[in-house]
C-alpha cells in the first residue's frame, strides 16, 4: 500500500513513522525547504533557537517513547521551572511543581491558596481521568471556558495569577475564548510538572522520525484527485509528476487542508468534516528573538509571564540561556531573549515592516520588564497569522466525532484535532495511521 502524507510536522511525521511501521510505502509533501512545520528551529552560524515549539514535558508519553526509539535521549535537557509573574504594581517567583514557592506568591490571600490547592489535589488524585493529549478524555470535560470554569470552581482571582499565566504565554489565546478541558487536565499533573528541551533544537523530532522516508520539499500541494480506480493523485507541479496513492494523511493546518479538499465530493470527505476542517480558527503569534549581553540581564530570570490584567498584548519573554545553557545555541557572552506576543499584540504588528515590527516589539517588551537594555540586536522574527488553533468550547467534542467517522482513503491529522501541543500533534497523525492499518 503507498501512502502519501502532506505536511512534515509532528503529526505528518510521527503518521509517516508509524505507516513505514506497518510495511506501507510513504512520501512526504512538504510545502517549505525544511522539516518540522511548527517546531522549526532557528540555525545560523553561530546561533540556534527554537522558533516555535520550545519544550515538552514529562507528561508527553508518546514523546518520550520516540526519544527512547529513536535514540535522542542524549540530547534531552531539563529546563529552568522558575518563573516571574508580572503584574501591574508587582513581581514575584514562582516554581513550577513547588508548593512552597506558590505558598509565597503575593498576589493571593489564605483563602485563595487553600482553595487553589484544594481542587488541584482533587484533580491530581484523579489524574487517570485527565489527558492533555487525549481527544476522548479532553471530551468528556469540554463543558466551560477556562475563564467560567475558573470563576465557578476557583475565583476571580486565582484566575488572573494562577489560571492565565498558566496558559496564555504558551498558546497565546485568551482563557476567556478556550476550553477548560486543557487546563483541568494541566493542573492534574501540575505537581509534578518538568519540561524539557532538546539540545539540538526541538525539530530534530521530526528529522529522526522521518529519517528513511523520501520527503519532497518545496511542493506545496494545492488539491487531490480521487481517479475512477479509487486511487489518490497528487500533482506535483515543479517537478512535473502525477503520482497515484491508495490512500493520503492530509497532516498539514485546517486552512490549507480545506483548499485541498474542499471539491472533493462527501462520499469522500463527510459534510460534518467539511464544516468542522472549515470553521478551524487560529489566533496568531509573533516571536521576536535578539541578541544582548549576558552581563546586561544578569539579573533577569529565564522568563516573564504577565499576570493579572497586565499587558494583553504579551504572551511571554525567554532568556535562553537562563533557561538552561544548552537550550541553545548563544555566542560567548551574550544572551537571546527572545518576545513571544500575545493573539492581540500580535495583530497591530503582523503586517509591519521588519525593521519597524522589531523597534515597536523592543518598546513593548521594555514597558513590560524596563529592566531590559535600551539596545538589542535583532537575530530573526517568525511572523505566525495562524499559530495556534483556537481550543473553542465544544471543539473537543466535535473533535473526538471527527475522529470516530474518519476512514480511507482520506485520512486527516494536526494538532487543529487534538491539542496544540507536540504530544497532541504526533497523536493525531497516530491515529491516522491506525485508520489505515
Ligand atoms: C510559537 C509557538 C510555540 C509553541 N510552543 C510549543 C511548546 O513549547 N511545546 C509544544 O508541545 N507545542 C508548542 N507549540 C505547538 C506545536 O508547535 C504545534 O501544536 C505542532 O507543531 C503542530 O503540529 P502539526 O503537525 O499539526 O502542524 P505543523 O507543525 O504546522 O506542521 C504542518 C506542516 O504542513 C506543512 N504544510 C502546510 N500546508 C501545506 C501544503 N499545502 N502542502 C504541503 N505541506 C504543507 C507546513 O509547512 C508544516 O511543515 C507551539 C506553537 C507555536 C506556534
Amino acid at each position: 500500500m503507498q501512502v502519501a502524507i502532506i505536511g512534515a510536522g509532528p503529526a505528518g511525521a510521527a503518521a509517516a513513522y508509524e505507516l513505514k511501521k506497518q510495511g506501507k510505502e510513504v512520501i512526504v509533501f512538504e510545502k517549505e525547504a525544511t522539516l518540522g512545520g511548527r517546531t522549526h528551529t532557528y540555525r545560523s552560524d553561530s546561533i540556534q533557537y527554537d522558533t516555535g515549539a520550545g519544550f515538552f514535558t514529562n507528561f508527553y508519553p508518546t514523546l518520550q517513547n520516540y526519544i527512547s526509539t529513536l535514540g535522542l535521549d542524549r540530547n534531552v535537557i531539563p529546563l529552568e521551572r522558575s518563573v516571574q509573574l508580572v503584574a501591574a504594581q508587582q513581581t514575584a517567583t514562582y516554581r513550577f511543581g513547588s508548593i512552597s514557592s506558590f505558598w509565597r506568591l503575593p498576589f493571593l490571600n489564605v483563602f485563595d491558596k487553600l482553595k487553589m490547592m484544594s481542587h488541584t489535589a482533587g484533580l491530581s488524585i484523579n489524574r487517570q481521568q485527565y489527558d492533555l493529549a487525549d481527544i476522548d478524555k479532553l471530551a468528556q470535560f469540554d463543558e466551560y471556558s477556562i475563564a467560567d470554569y475558573s470563576r465557578k470552581f476557583m475565583n476571580e482571582k486565582i484566575y488572573q495569577y494562577c489560571i492565565r499565566p498558566g496558559i496564555e504565554p504558551f498558546w497565546y489565546f485568551s482563557c476567556e475564548n478556550v476550553s477548560s478541558a486543557m487546563v483541568t487536565a494541566l493542573q492534574s499533573r501540575a505537581a509534578d510538572a518538568k519540561f524539557f528541551t532538546f539540545s539540538n533544537g526541538m525539530d530534530v523530532i521530526c528529522q529522526s522520525l522521518l529519517k528513511d522516508i523520501q520527503v519532497f520539499y518545496k511542493a506545496p500541494i494545492e488539491d487531490i484527485e480521487i481517479t475512477p480506480q479509487q486511487k489518490v493523485a497528487i500533482t506535483l507541479e515543479q517537478y512535473n509528476q502525477r503520482l497515484l496513492f491508495d490512500a493520503v494523511v492530509l497532516a498539514c493546518p485546517a486552512k490549507a487542508t480545506w483548499r485541498i479538499v474542499q471539491f472533493l465530493p462527501p462520499r469522500h470527505v463527510t459534510d460534518f468534516q467539511r464544516q468542522f476542517i472549515r470553521e478551524q480558527q487560529y489566533v496568531s503569534n509573533i516571536h521576536a528573538t535578539y541578541m544582548v549581553s549576558s552581563e546586561e540581564v544578569k539579573k533577569l530570570p529565564a522568563y516573564l509571564y504577565p499576570c493579572g490584567d497586565h499587558a494583553p498584548e504579551m504572551g511571554a519573554i525567554v532568556l535562553h540561556r537562563k533557561k538552561h545553557p544548552q537550550s541553545a545555541h548563544i555566542p560567548d557572552g551574550k544572551e537571546l531573549v527572545s518576545i513571544y506576543l500575545s493573539h492581540l499584540g500580535s495583530q497591530a504588528i503582523l503586517y509591519l515592516s521588519e525593521d519597524m515590527s522589531y523597534q515597536k516589539i523592543w518598546q513593548l517588551a521594555r514597558q513590560f520588564c524596563p529592566d531590559l537594555p535600551a539596545i538589542a540586536a535583532p537575530i530573526h522574527i517568525t511572523k505566525r497569522p495562524d499559530a495556534i488553533p483556537l481550543h473553542k468550547v465544544g471543539r473537543f467534542v466535535k473533535a473526538a466525532a471527527f475522529q470516530e467517522v474518519q476512514r480511507a482513503p482520506i485520512v486527516f491529522a494536526g494538532d487543529y484535532l487534538g491539542i496544540a501541543t507536540v504530544e497532541g500533534a504526533m497523536r493525531t497523525g497516530i491515529r491516522a495511521a491506525e485508520i489505515l492499518r
